[in-house]
């Protein structure tokens, strides 16, 4: 009876498209993908929780607070100026070399503010996209919670994910940091090191930046080679590894054999932790439309069984996924390998 926390509110960000390459396409990260996996947990006899609302400390202890300040108004903002777009989206990007390193003026045109904050062009803001990643992050602290208060293992059942948001920037369909605010507030509750170990299809970028230079929070991504030419393109490489971060990028078409070597070595990173979070993505899937690794239902079990053998408090924040057909079975075949 593995705890799953749910809130109706990650349904209100409803992203009805991208903006890829120039051209607006049908949005993959929709809310039927949380639905489909909350039906297979309770279909398996998963007891859902409800969330329980924190203030806003642990957000804040991961992201400037600008990034949510923006986040939290900028819909509102866009909407009273009457934009020609029904979705926030940025056009003109404010790089550190733009500004010779300076901070950025804050643009007085409203249409010029999202490229304070963004770092792509397919992360787009709607009404209620704040309202749900704001509930993404209360749904991770109650499964925090829950651990903190003896379960073994608790799954954060939530939307939008968050693993592409780095401190102060948003992208890769994600707004705020979930995984990171929960790693963060589990140093704070149970001491460090806490690890967190992705195996989303895409690098954790957003957590690795978050995390990079502390030894208090050691960060592990197994993932597909951005150097083969999948976001988030720019970083995801081994040469990032140092003692507190790990990242192990794997070729186009790896199947179970190859993901789950390293998976393992993953696991082996996170060993010397106080506790563990695991940033779910099962896009890694063969068939999922996001990715071309091909892992298999059994290897996704076989994931959580050798991250369930480190005997870790553990946090399960949901990521990427992105077949709606299998998205929800593929969860619960992990949580399945994790429960000890
Ligand atoms: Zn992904």
């Amino acid at each position: 009876m593995l705890p799953f926390v749910w809130s109706d509110d990650c349904l209100r960000h409803q992203p009805a498209a991208e903006v890829w390459v120039g051209t607006r396409t049908p949005a993959s990260e929709v809310p039927a993908r949380a639905l489909a996996i909350r039906e297979a947990l309770l279909g398996a006899g998963a007891r859902e929780v409800a969330p329980v609302a924190h203030d806003d400390s642990a957000l804040l202890a991961v992201h400037d607070p600008a990034l949510a300040e923006f986040l939290r108004t900028a819909w509102e903002d866009w909407a009273a100026a009457g934009l020609p777009s029904d979705q926030v989206v940025p056009y003109v990007f404010a790089r550190s070399q733009l500004t010779g390193g300076r901070e950025p003026a804050v643009p007085a045109a409203v249409w010029a503010r999202p490229g304070l904050f963004a770092y792509d062009t397919m992360t787009l803001i709607g009404p209620g996209t704040w309202e749900a990643a704001r509930a993404a992050v209360d749904v991770a602290l109650t499964a925090v919670d829950l651990v903190v208060e003896g379960e073994p293992i608790a799954y954060a059942c939530c939307r939008p994910p968050g693993h592409h948001v780095t401190r102060s920037l948003y992208g890769g369909s994600c707004y705020l940091n979930s995984t990171a605010v929960a790693a963060a507030e589990l140093v704070g509750r149970v001491g460090g090191p806490v690890a967190v170990v992705d195996i989303d299809a895409h690098h954790g970028n957003g957590t690795q930046e978050i995390f990079l230079g502390r030894r208090d929070v050691l960060t592990a991504s197994v993932h597909v080679d951005p150097g083969a030419g999948w976001f988030p393109h720019f970083l995801g490489f081994a040469v990032e590894n140092d003692e507190a971060n790990l990242n192990l990028p794997l070729a186009h078409g790896t199947g179970d054999e190859g993901w789950l070597a390293a998976v393992r070595e993953a696991a082996a990173f996170a060993a010397p932790a106080r506790a563990l979070v695991v940033a779910l993505g099962v896009d890694a899937a063969a068939g999922d439309p996001e990715s071309p690794l091909e892992v298999t239902a059994a290897g996704y079990r076989e994931a959580g069984r050798i991250l369930g053998k480190l005997e870790l408090p553990t946090v399960v924040v949901q990521e990427g996924g992105y077949d709606l057909a299998t998205i929800g079975p593929l969860v619960v075949e992990t949580l399945a390998g994790l429960a000890r």
